[in-house]
């Protein structure tokens, strides 16, 4: 029998790949840059193992041009070009990938920068052009060629006249339409918002000619119009740099320009990993809460970067619900994309970076906390909160990492204290870490329950927020003592004198069925307290939920 091979309706296939692989159609910027970028990568390749060649990175560029008259876009770049053969393979078939047979002829290693693999990247011009030209000469060839399509059916191939090595690809852009706008791909500021948000650490430069208006030279009143060559983006990762050559100013202004806030930020980590999984990151604190921080509107995540190209706006699985403040980016060599390079394949090596930002963040908190307390505060004001909801999240499952982030505010030091210091000042005699709960610091003093407590010489955490208490219900024990709050039934201090307690209960007996009797509805019982001294009477609980806790869950909706 013989094999047939199937057939494929070319111009559906073609339409519907590039539809259905891309969310947004600015995506074919990066998609062509990209391949610029790689081309110009294999010359510098190249140059590393041929003596004949030498790479004067000076030398090298993509440049985009927007003819608005014409609707054209052009992408000029002065990489290795492309033979005819290379123009009909690499562009004729799709999903044939001349970048990842380079890289596997050339062998190189994983760890280098060119960035195609999937060979779709070049069709999504389709989705903003009518035709698509593509003028190429390369490296070592004398003639050049002229490949060009409409993405319907088919291409066709002629020489062309071109002097230098390199590609010029040309875009028609599309006419308007009822649904859908390309006129912006025409536009520089547009253009110039495309290149900066995906390709701006691309390490070549792209340049453009720019418009624009400065006073004359001899008036003030007077403008003149000019057009200058500008390069786009800012083509050395910051996160690729030294952190010994990087200034506080240099990280404040890395996160204004991609605007994580307009704050300033608290504090910036930056992480650069070389082992089982390969990274840089740049994260950063911020010093105000968002306004939608504690609403649902709010979407945690960091920007991923994949060799410098951005893959992700916000990925939310890089961080923790309860470091969901942090802002920043990720940028690895190891991520497997998926063909749109907008998704991730395998989340293996994600889950590792994730696991090894959360340990980072953490002992950056804690170093904060030791070093500079007065920023820890400012830091624990704005998302302390989030910490407590942490520790109450997934039943108490990530206590261990955020319970010594804690803080609280205490009754003998009368500002915010960890439970490590608690713990480390306890007289050797206190059995517990005792709570109380209350509206704010001021009520609770006031509170009759906190009395015998603090008679003792006992410090007392002040509880002010509703997830408080519940957060250290989960957080059960901290260095083997318990929590417990003062307004419980049992204090573990009254202890020492049951006998009387015995006595003046009987004594009183009638007095005490009286109250009860009266109260019912409203008490369970009425006992005789040791904990108070100056209050005649104070209510205390038994059981897990104390008053407080209680009122919290009566407010909440069904
Ligand atoms: P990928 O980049 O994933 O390989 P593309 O569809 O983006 O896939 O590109 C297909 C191939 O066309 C590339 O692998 C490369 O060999 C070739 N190519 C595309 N653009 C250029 C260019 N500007 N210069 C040289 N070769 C290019
Ligand atoms: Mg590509």
């Amino acid at each position: 029998m013989t094999k047939k091979q199937f057939k494929a309706e070319s111009k559906r296939l073609l339409e519907m790949m590039i539809n259905s692989i891309y969310s947004q159609k600015e995506i074919f910027l990066r998609e062509l840059i990209s391949n610029a970028s790689d081309a110009i990568d294999k010359l510098y390749y190249k140059a590393l193992t041929d003596d004949s060649l030498t790479f004067e990175k000076d030398s090298y560029y993509i440049k985009v041009e927007a003819d608005k008259d014409n609707r054209t876009l052009k992408l000029i770049d002065t990489g290795i070009g492309m033979t005819k053969e290379e123009l009909e393979t690499n562009l004729g078939t799709i999903a044939k990938s001349g970048s990842l047979a380079f890289k596997k002829e050339n062998e190189l290693k994983d760890g280098h920068d060119i960035i195609g693999q999937f060979g779709v990247g070049f069709y999504s011009a389709f989705m903003v052009a009518d035709e698509v030209t593509v003028i190429s000469k390369a490296l070592g060839s004398d003639e050049a060629y002229k490949w060009q399509s409409d993405g319907t059916d088919g291409y066709t191939i002629e020489v062309h006249e071109k002097k230098s090595v390199g590609t010029e690809i040309i875009i028609k852009i599309k006419e308007n339409t009822e649904d859908d706008t390309f006129d912006e791909y025409l536009e520089e500021h547009r253009l110039k918002a495309i290149i900066k948000k995906y390709s701006d650490f691309i390490r070549y430069p792209i340049k453009m000619d720019v418009k624009g208006q400065r006073p004359k030279d001899d008036s003030e009143n007077e403008l003149e119009e000019y057009e200058e060559e500008q390069t786009i983006n800012s083509m050395v990762p910051i996160w690729r740099k030294n952190k010994n050559e990087l200034t506080t100013e240099d990280y404040e202004n890395f996160y204004s320009e991609k605007r994580y806030g307009f704050d300033k930020p608290l504090k910036h980590i930056h992480i650069s990993v070389d082992g089982a999984v390969r990274y840089n990151a740049i994260l950063f604190i911020p010093e105000n809460v968002p306004f939608d921080y504690y609403s649902k509107e709010f979407e945690k995540g960091l920007e991923l970067y994949s060799n410098g190209v951005l893959i992700m706006d916000k990925c939310s699985d890089l961080l923790p619900d309860y470091f969901g403040f942090v802002k920043g980016m990720v940028d690895s060599e190891d991520l497997s994309l998926n063909i749109s390079r907008e998704m991730l394949q395998h989340d293996r090596q994600l889950k590792l970076i994730a696991k090894n930002i959360k340990n980072k963040i953490k002992s950056q908190l804690l170093s904060l906390l030791k070093d500079e307390r007065e920023k820890y505060e400012q830091f624990y004001n704005s998302f302390g909160r989030q910490l407590k909801y942490g520790v109450y999240s997934d039943f108490g499952s990530h206590k261990e990492v955020l319970q010594d982030l804690l803080m609280f505010y205490s009754s003998t030091e009368k500002k915010l204290v960890t439970l490590d210091e608690y713990v480390a000042r306890m007289p050797e005699d206190q059995k517990y870490i005792y709570y109380a709960s209350g509206e704010s610091y001021e009520r609770i003093e006031k509170l009759p329950q906190t009395e015998l407590v603090s008679d003792k010489g006992y410090e007392i955490l002040y509880f002010t927020e509703d997830v408080d208490e519940f957060a250290i219900k989960m957080v059960l024990n901290y260095k083997e003592k318990e929590f417990k709050s003062v307004s419980s039934g049992d204090l573990g201090i009254e202890s020492d004198d049951q006998e009387n307690d015995e006595t003046q209960e009987n004594d009183n007996k009638e007095l005490f069925d009286y109250m009860k009797d009266i109260l019912s509805a409203k008490v369970k019982d009425v006992r005789v307290s040791k904990r108070l001294k100056s209050h005649p009477v104070c209510l205390t609980t038994e059981g897990e939920v104390t008053i407080e806790m209680e009122k919290i869950l009566q407010a909440m909706p069904d």
